[in-house]
């Protein structure tokens, strides 16, 4: 690994980094098949990923057609790691014995480990057969948009490929790790102005971001649009905001915390709603939802909005919320979902939704165009990572049970084989250029570049 690192360190070219013989073996952080059953009977706040887990010396897998091998600078933490970490909704392991069943290249997936991580940056270490852009030396970015487009359905939307996957969640070989094994067509490049950690900071958020809120696949956002952004100081809702201001929408943020609320003014949204500060609750019991609050939720954005509803409400927060959601959302307005964190059994009252003619949209990652266009906005400065706080690969666990308890804000990063925070930056000239935008996007309590040392 060492020459990767003083590869990456002084920028070398092509063919030194074809030259670099590839590891044997690297560190992944892996949860284990054997122990997908450790946290039952437990509710799923104390199941803690810091026990599931592990940093552990894995084989290295052997790019195939149409693959790569990555150098992984760094990663972040993403929440489906959270879900792969407590086997919920179910274990992950169920998924790559699936994907196993499909070809011989697929079943190198089904392991007894899953290597999870579905964002990386880092360097183009080897290509397999037949790649025609990517070359070992390519400073990259990887959604984690898994297809191979052999299915007709994918052809319009690769999201609607019966065989479309999320890298690192539904495949092996994902980006907290070392090294990482994608499909060439998941590369981007990176931005040049960001530096490493920042650079893996933005793909999976902001690609979900983009499609669900911006394309036509998800709530094709206008100008002039009232947006309510559920969570939006976390990892989606920080990049959500941003594409609301960007296209000339009004963004009204839910938080819960003054922190977390000064974070959206950062941003610069005007409009912001402290959840726990005004009490909001949802369900006067576990089965029994409470109108009267969506009626006082409906009011305090009206108040807000000088009396505008939401044309689109952007969610992912799931039951404890979904309901609410569809009372707020204005006449033809847009309920568009691509989560159920709370709970994926939703209730709502349908009169509100058929009567005035709103519509409940699913979205769900990108496609590889999406990511892409997600990837411009980063690359034109035109969206910032939203990047809190980083921890080394051994601490990935904290990082992830951090995550897990919401008390982090935007998202936060992993370095990999970045030894240190702030490097990778190729271009000081476009850096300096958006000085004056980092700062004023800059996650304020937490500074990009702040090594976590719990
Ligand atoms: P995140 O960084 O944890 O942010 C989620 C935010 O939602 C939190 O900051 C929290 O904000 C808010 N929230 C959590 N529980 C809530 C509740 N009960 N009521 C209201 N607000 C609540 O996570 P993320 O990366 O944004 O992801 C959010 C969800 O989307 C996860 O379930 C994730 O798996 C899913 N996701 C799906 C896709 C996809 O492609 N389908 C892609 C990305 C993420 P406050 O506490 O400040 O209100």
């Amino acid at each position: 690994m060492r020459a990767i690192i003083e590869a990456a360190r002084h920028g070398a070219g092509s063919a030194e980094w074809a030259a670099i013989p590839v590891p044997e073996t690297y560190r992944a952080v892996t949860v284990r098949r054997d122990e997908t059953t450790m946290f039952e009977g437990m509710l799923s706040r104390d199941k803690d990923p810091r026990r599931s887990l592990h940093l552990q010396q894995v084989p290295t897998p052997q790019p195939g057609p149409g693959e790569a091998l990555i150098a992984v600078l760094a990663s972040s933490v993403n929440y489906n790691t959270v879900w792969s970490a407590i086997f919920e909704p179910v274990p992950t392991f169920e998924f790559l014995a699936r994907y196993g069943r499909l070809s011989a290249e697929a079943k190198r997936h089904d392991l007894p480990y899953h290597i999870l991580g579905s964002d990386l940056s880092g360097v183009v270490l080897r290509v397999g057969p037949g790649s025609r852009r990517w070359a070992p030396g390519d400073l990259v970015v990887a959604h984690c948009l898994s297809v191979d487009l052999e299915d007709p359905a994918g052809h319009d939307d690769s999201m609607l490929d019966p065989q479309q996957r999320i890298w690192g969640y539904d495949t092996n070989f994902g980006g907290l790790a070392e090294l990482a094994l994608v499909r060439t067509n998941q590369l981007m490049p990176k931005p040049g102005h960001l530096t490493w950690e920042e650079a893996a900071t933005p793909g999976l958020v902001n690609s979900t971001a983009y499609r669900q809120l911006v394309s036509r696949n998800g709530a094709n956002m206008k100008q002039g649009d009232t947006v309510l952004i559920w969570g939006a100081c976390g990892g989606l809702g920080s990049y959500a905001v941003q594409l609301a201001l960007n296209g000339g929408a009004t963004p009204v943020c839910v938080v819960s915390s003054p922190e977390k609320a000064a974070v959206c003014h950062a941003l610069g949204a005007e409009l912001v709603i402290d959840r726990a500060a005004e009490g909001y609750d949802f369900w006067s019991d576990p089965q029994t939802p409470n109108r009267k609050e969506w009626r006082r939720f409906g009011a305090r954005i009206r108040e807000l909005t000088g009396g505008r509803d939401c044309d689109i409400v952007f969610e992912h927060p799931g039951r404890e919320t979904f309901a609410a959601s569809v009372y707020v959302a204005a006449r033809g307005g847009t309920i568009v979902t691509c989560a159920s964190t709370s709970g994926y059994d939703h209730y709502f009252d349908n009169r509100h939704l058929w009567t005035q003619l709103k519509r409940i949209v699913g979205s769900h990652f990108a496609n590889y165009h999406e990511a892409w266009r997600a990837n411009e906005l980063v690359r034109q400065g035109r969206v910032y990572p939203t990047l809190s706080t980083t921890y080394p690969l051994a601490q990935a666990p904290t990082a992830v049970r951090q995550v897990q308890r919401n008390q982090h804000l935007g998202k936060v990063g992993v370095l990999c084989l970045a030894p240190a925070t702030g490097l990778g930056i190729t271009e000081p000239a476009l850096r300096a250029r958006y000085a004056d935008h980092y700062d004023r996007f800059r996650v304020p309590a937490n500074r990009p570049g702040t090594l976590a040392t719990t």
